[in-house]
């Protein structure tokens, strides 16, 4: 039978939780504070771009198994379950800042009238669900029960609502024996691998998967360097390692840099994390280091190329931090465009669906112009930032009629040198040789 189930933050984990939870049968409310957000949503329509997200997100509103509130007093009433998305951002320091958490957990210990499972989604540090479970105990208004689960999210933006279908395991780390059977018992029709652990180590999990793919393709970038240097290429590298079983095929794709509202953040929480308990995270501190240098060989690149940037069009193709999302935190594009305006370049981007957030995180001055074919228009060279599918599908006599001098420095790889090599574009890539 479906579970009564509040979810407090309705961002690309939240509002894709809530969701999908509904989808199986649950009834759910989703609160935000973000009024311009709810009203959006009530409306059936996502704030967030999520390929399926909208439909069955109107299926459920229409099912009468989804609402959306921005109040909480509302949206925790008669629930037994109580998520939290909230956001877990960065804070100066690199530790993970847990301001919304501490306020959620005010606003479930201030509102609910019956017992309670508080489910932290949002990524912590080890210990929070302790704390978590704490808080709210100190300001319970009413004389219930309180439980904490751990049920980390690993879904990747850009295929959200595949992923909560299609996951490769749900982490379930509880506070009781009770409050992890209510889980098992919700995530159930999902019919995805369960695994059961303790609070702390559900908690750790998270930040271990995450750190482990960040050095994954930190590694493979640093490869990419070398191949770059000695002439070798890393797309064959990559295959010929990616086929030994332990070390697998999946996220050896080199290119500058990882991006997002996760790796960067995740990465330097652990690091420090690990600093508070006295331990020294040297090579996961690498990782972060290296990353914000790769963020920049493109420029690099260009600069060794054309000498200097001063006065040169650029042109950016891609402005997300990866392909199928709008979400612009730590793109690469960000530190690439403040690089090139120092440079004294005039930089012109161009994004598929990033358009609207893009002048919230990118520097000023920067043009922004509807199409690829614009920002190309007689531009001096190009940065391919990010490999959309419509950059993939762009024919190389593209570059060439618009652009002043067809000159492409590709951060992802998008182009196979073979197709490249039979048109005049001048090519630059990560970890091959030049083309042309
Ligand atoms: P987000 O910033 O997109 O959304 C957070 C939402 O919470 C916003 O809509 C905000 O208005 C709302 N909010 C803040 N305080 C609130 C309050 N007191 N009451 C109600 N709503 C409130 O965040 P996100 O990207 O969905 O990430 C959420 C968490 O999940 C983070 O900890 C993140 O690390 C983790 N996570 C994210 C991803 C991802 O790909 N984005 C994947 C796995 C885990």
């Amino acid at each position: 039978m479906g579970k009564n189930i509040a979810v407090v933050g309705t961002g690309y984990v939240g509002l894709v939780t809530g969701v999908a939870l509904s989808e199986i049968g649950h009834n759910v409310t989703c609160i935000d504070i973000d009024e311009k957000k709810v009203a959006r949503m009530q409306q059936g329509e996502s704030p967030i771009y999520e390929p399926g997200l909208d439909e069955i997100m109107k299926r459920s509103i229409e099912a009468g198994r989804l609402h959306f509130t921005t109040k909480h007093e509302e949206g925790f009433q008669g629930k037994e379950i109580a998520y939290i998305a909230v956001g877990t951002p960065e804070k100066e320091d690199g530790t993970a800042d847990l301001r919304f958490i501490e306020a959620v957990a005010k606003d479930i210990a201030q509102n609910v009238k019956q017992d309670i499972t508080v489910v932290t989604k949002s990524t912590v540090p080890v210990g929070t669900n302790d704390y978590v479970l704490k808080l709210v105990k100190e300001n319970l208004a009413e004389d219930v029960s309180v439980d904490v689960v751990s049920n980390p999210e690993f879904l990747r933006e850009g295929s959200a609502v595949y992923d909560a279908f299609n996951g490769d395991r749900i982490v379930i780390g509880a506070s009781s024996v009770h409050a992890g059977d209510l889980l098992e018992e919700v995530n159930k029709p999902f019919g995805l691998p369960i695994f059961r652990t303790d609070v702390r180590s559900a908690e750790m999990i998270k930040y271990a998967a995450n750190a482990f793919l960040a050095t994954k393709i930190g590694f493979i970038n640093e490869v990419a360097n070398l191949c770059d240097r000695l002439e070798a290429n890393v797309e064959d590298v990559a295959a010929g390692m990616g086929m030994d079983g332990r070390i697998g095929a999946q996220f050896l794709r080199p290119g500058h840099g990882y991006g997002g509202s996760c790796f960067p953040k995740d990465t330097s929480a652990l690091v420090k994390l690990a600093d508070a308990v006295g331990y020294e995270f040297d090579l996961l501190q690498a990782v972060v280091d290296g990353n914000k240098r790769q963020k920049l060989i493109m420029v690099d690149k260009a600069k060794e190329v054309i000498g200097s940037l001063k006065g040169k069009k650029i042109a950016l193709l891609g402005l997300a931090f990866k392909p199928n999302t709008d979400d612009m935190r730590e793109s690469p594009a960000i530190d690439i465009s403040r690089e090139l305006l120092l440079s004294g370049a005039e930089v012109t981007g161009y994004d598929p669906i990033a358009m609207e957030n893009a002048p919230h995180f990118m520097p000023e001055g920067v043009d922004y112009v509807p199409s690829a074919e614009e920002a190309l228009q007689g531009a001096d060279a190009a940065i391919l930032v990010t490999d959309w599918d419509e950059f993939k599908n762009l024919d190389m006599s593209v570059y060439e009629n618009l652009m002043a001098a067809p000159l492409l420095f590709d951060g992802r790889n998008t182009y196979s040198r073979d197709v490249v090599a039979t048109s005049n574009v001048e090519y630059y890539s990560v970890g091959r040789k030049p083309v042309n």
